[in-house]
């Protein structure tokens, strides 16, 4: 006997998230079926919000809620200093090491050949005018110490060597084949304070 059609549409929707296989999803459909109503509105209210009050920030890809950017608009952000991360979320983990003043620039992606991530995708443009217009002197590229990583911070050097700033990475002390996910507080304050030229 196969599951009731509304629970099929739930698991296929619970596939969705990495690293949730069919059985998992599984277990989740089922372990909802327990849940209250009220439950299940804080929920759906929850997932609504995900569309209708977060937002990346235009300017550095932040992720922003009512509109406001709390790193392009807060003055009292260092905006000599540029940290160019991959994802949005890895400003999250910066932030809670709180070594950081400066400003940020989300990628969005990294180069990937192998998954058609090209150079086009990394929009260089974008981080060449803010560079130019915010007076950057130092750029830390935090980035993943992978090779999709290195190949990133490489080609983003390359592309600035005309610019007269400092290009530094946070390698130092994080393991080969790290994302910045992953990396545990200490190991990334420890990667932060110990960048070096690049
Ligand atoms: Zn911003």
């Amino acid at each position: 006997m196969t599951y009731p059609p509304s629970l099929i549409q739930l698991i296929a929707a619970l596939k969705k998230f990495p690293g949730v296989g069919k059985k998992s999803a599984e277990r989740f459909a089922f372990k909802m079926l327990s849940w209250s109503e009220k439950d299940i509105k804080d929920f759906i209210k929850s997932i609504e919000n995900v569309k209708s009050k977060l937002d990346f920030c235009s300017n550095c890809g932040a992720l922003v809620e009512t509109g406001s950017c709390p790193f392009c608009e807060n003055m009292k952000r260092d905006t000599s200093l540029l940290c160019v991360v991959s994802s949005a979320k890895d400003i999250f983990s910066l932030e809670e090491v709180r070594l950081f003043n400066g400003v940020y620039h989300v990628l969005g992606a990294l180069l990937s050949p192998l998954d058609h991530q090209f150079e086009e995708k990394l929009q260089l443009d974008h981080l060449i005018h803010r560079i130019k217009s915010l007076g950057v002197k130092e750029v830390i590229l935090a980035l993943d110490s992978t090779l999709e990583g290195d190949a990133t911070a490489l080609f983003i050097k390359s592309s600035l060597r005309d610019f007269d700033v400092r290009i530094s990475r946070l390698a130092l002390g994080l393991p080969l084949g790290s994302t910045l996910d992953f990396v545990d507080e200490g190991t990334l304050s420890r990667a932060f304070s110990g960048r070096s030229s690049f």
